[in-house]
């Protein structure tokens, strides 16, 4: 199966600030031109575009398509869910809303330690399962925003889940925040399939900064690939991914990306440096230089995720943008960054002596009062 599916959470709109708005006519055209190009895999999820996704996935593909020619995907959204018969209640809906009676791959949708203990409760793994064995669908699995000792834990209590959806891509492979490389390296130590999702990080591999967009010139000459097609490339190129994810909002999108997976070739040793200095000038705009030790951690009288926080600002200061999810996640169990009572016992023992609490200062004003 070529290694590219449609995202379709940023699907086109009528109407550029009503997520409900889908342009049908132009998810038609895309959907068609996927399908074309020999494609096959559509992504779904019950809260996309305020509850319409699987709605205008149901008009544009599957009604228009003989079912078993399509692999769809579709997730649990299991931050809805408040009692154990919500799981059957959400899966009849779902399937009435794609208009299918079954699903290739269905995941729990967005795990990460602040759901699993619900999840746990209320069986939703359980849940899943059986409907694989009752042939309701065919895959499980779930999509994952935490780190890898939380994904390594899920994996290890429930080895029978089929697939992982994990963020992967080149900014995030060493970084503290997604964990990209640990986490598909803790995939492949339990031999799960992999599902990439945010191969481009949300766009921001997709417009690179003028010193990173030179070397990238400079390296492919007059006629270069886009930047989006190296980062969702560098991402198929892992050995257990089996397929990436592309949330595509255009037809210029669908036919950029389909030009280069249609024959996908992996990176070549050339591209895997160059993607090395892309993201060594990304990173370059780094604001902490915390390497993640935890020293200070075991200091902190009031337990505050120092490191996490600061892996948080610094993707700020790379993206600009904020993940409130990851906040949530990681001050779990921890103090807030604005409860810090500047005693300075976490800066006494920082190797790299960072100004701890003139950081999370600035973390607090962006995360708590931002
Ligand atoms: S200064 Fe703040 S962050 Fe550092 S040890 Fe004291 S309370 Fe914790
Ligand atoms: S001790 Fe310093 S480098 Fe280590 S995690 Fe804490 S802030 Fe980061």
């Amino acid at each position: 199966m070529k290694k590219l599916g449609f995202g379709t959470m940023r699907l086109p709109l009528l109407n550029a600030d009503d997520p409900k708005s889908i342009d049908l006519e132009q998810f038609i055209k895309m959907a068609d031109m996927f399908v074309e190009r020999g494609f096959c895999y559509f992504d779904t999820a019950y809260p996309y575009h305020e509850e319409h996704s699987e709605k205008a996935l149901k008009k544009a593909v599957i009604d228009r398509y003989p079912r078993e020619k399509l692999i769809i995907a579709d997730k649990m959204p299991i931050l809805r869910v408040k009692a154990t018969e919500d799981y059957q209640m959400y899966f009849d809906e779902q399937l009435k809303r794609c208009g299918t009676d079954y699903f290739d791959i269905y995941l729990l949708h967005n795990m990460g330690r602040d759901r699993y203990e619900k999840t746990q409760r209320f069986g939703g793994f359980e849940f899943i399962d059986a409907l694989k064995k009752k042939g309701y669908v065919l895959k499980t699995g779930f999509s994952f925003h935490d780190d890898a000792k939380t994904l390594d834990l899920i994996l290890s209590e429930h080895p029978e889940v089929d697939v992982v959806q994990l963020q992967i891509n080149y900014l995030d492979w060493d970084g503290a925040v997604a964990q990209s490389g640990k986490c598909y390296d803790v995939a492949k130590k339990h031999n799960k399939q992999v599902i990439v999702m945010e191969p481009v990080k949300g766009g921001t591999l997709a417009k690179l900064p003028d010193r990173a967009m030179q070397l990238f010139k400079d390296f492919y000459g007059s006629q270069p690939p886009t930047p989006a097609s190296l980062a969702v490339r560098y991402a198929a190129s892992l050995e257990n991914v089996k397929m990436v994810l592309s949330g595509m909002s255009s037809l210029e999108q669908l036919e950029d990306n389909t030009s280069y997976m249609q024959d996908f070739n992996p990176l070549s040793n050339g591209e895997r440096e160059l993607v090395k200095k892309l993201t060594d000038v990304l990173k370059s705009s780094i604001k902490v230089p915390c390497t993640g030790c935890r020293y200070c951690l075991e200091e902190c009288p009031q337990n505050i995720n120092i490191p996490d926080y600061f892996g948080l600002l610094n993707l700020h200061a790379v993206t600009g943008k904020k993940t409130n999810m990851y906040y949530q996640r990681f001050s779990m169990n921890h103090a807030k960054a604005s409860e810090c009572l500047k005693c300075g016992l976490c800066e006494n023992i920082c190797p790299q002596h960072i100004n701890i609490r003139e950081y999370l200062e600035e973390f607090a004003e962006l995360y708590e009062n931002g």
